[in-house]
């Protein structure tokens, strides 16, 4: 669906189910909460629930740190409750124990590389392969001479690998948090980008429509219920608590929650990810259609004053020949 594809996701790994269970394969106390507090920045914009699990309980997303020779990589969205990567031969495999092998690694704890595996892990592709992305690659770059520890196959499917319209939604987005840093040598345009560290307003909208019923589920009663004699601000305090419920869930760090705590600013974010429903190429439109209404009424004006102007010659013409006796009034010269 062309409405859903500046986000690429692959629709057949987006989550089905809202409770995802995660499992971390190693790292101490302090690692983990730290990755549970940035990786959480999702549930805000997908409302997926979710869940630490122990490593033994086979979860859907398996978590290691530092285990891939400082390469930071995940699977793509739902993939990671059938597959996992075997780090001794480097293969991804059928796994039905999932109790032994990652599904993401996180070369050290950043917040750039928890929120960008943390996308593929909610099905997020790389931006930088969007259809409308358009990056023309220096071939000094695309040959593996630029960067002579890059594989050719390396280059080919992290870089230059570009994704079909209905997967690629809205417009190509440079604040996404799935754009590599790209220099401007690599490109033969001058094309360059950041090393973006945080889930771009882009990225939060269409991953927002992605997991639109998610939303619905959690705010089903909010919805519903009618609160005689109470105002927005009021029904929004009691029933948006969504994320301060949920991060006490997932993040277990009371002063963290209780500090990010404001169920005003959640009920006005599910009202942007409700009315904001069309993509951002298509709003731009409607603008241009706005300017055109603009354009219209001041020719309207123009013509308004035009023929003010005419009628007040014309009468004035009247006046001068019912001042003038012996002039025959003719009709045609009214
Ligand atoms: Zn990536």
């Amino acid at each position: 669906d062309v409405q859903l594809a500046g986000l690429v996701v692959d629709p057949n790994f987006v989550w089905k189910k809202q409770t995802v269970t995660i499992a971390f394969l190693n790292g101490d106390y302090k690692e983990r909460l730290e990755f549970r507090k940035i990786y959480f920045e999702w549930f805000k914009c997908s409302h997926i629930h979710f869940i630490e699990a122990p490593l033994n309980q086979s979860a859907d997303i398996r978590v290691g740190f530092g285990l891939d020779k400082g390469r930071s990589w995940s699977l793509i969205g739902s993939l990671s409750t059938e597959y996992s990567v075997n780090l001794t031969s480097g293969k991804v495999y059928r796994d039905f124990k999932r109790d032994f092998h990652p599904s993401m690694v996180i070369a050290s704890v950043s917040r750039r590389s928890i929120l960008h595996e943390g996308g593929h892990s909610l099905s997020a592709k790389h931006e930088h392969g969007h259809a409308l992305a358009n990056i023309s690659w220096h071939p000094y770059f695309t040959n593996g001479k630029m960067f002579p520890q890059m594989t050719i196959d390396y280059i080919q499917n992290n870089y230059l690998q570009t994704f079909p319209l209905n997967q690629s939604l809205g417009p190509f987005d440079k604040k996404s948090v799935m754009l590599y840093k790209i220099f401007p040598a690599m490109t033969t345009d001058n094309f360059s980008s950041n090393l973006n560290e945080d889930i771009s307003m882009n990225d939060q909208f269409y991953s927002s429509q992605i997991y639109r019923h998610f939303f619905d589920n959690d705010y089903k009663q909010c919805e519903k219920k009618i609160y005689p004699g109470k105002s927005n601000v009021q029904i929004a305090l009691e029933c948006y608590t969504t994320w301060y419920t949920q991060c006490m869930r997932f993040v277990r760090d009371g002063e963290f929650c209780e500090h990010h705590r404001n169920p005003w600013k959640e009920y006005q974010y599910f009202l942007w990810v409700k009315n904001e429903t069309l993509p951002l190429p298509y709003r731009r439109v409607q603008t241009n259609g706005t300017i055109i209404v603009i354009i219209l009424l001041l020719v309207l004006l123009v013509c308004i004053c035009a023929l003010l102007v005419w009628q007040h010659r014309r009468l004035r013409r009247i006046e001068r020949y019912l001042t003038s006796p012996g002039q025959q009034l003719s009709r045609s010269e009214l």
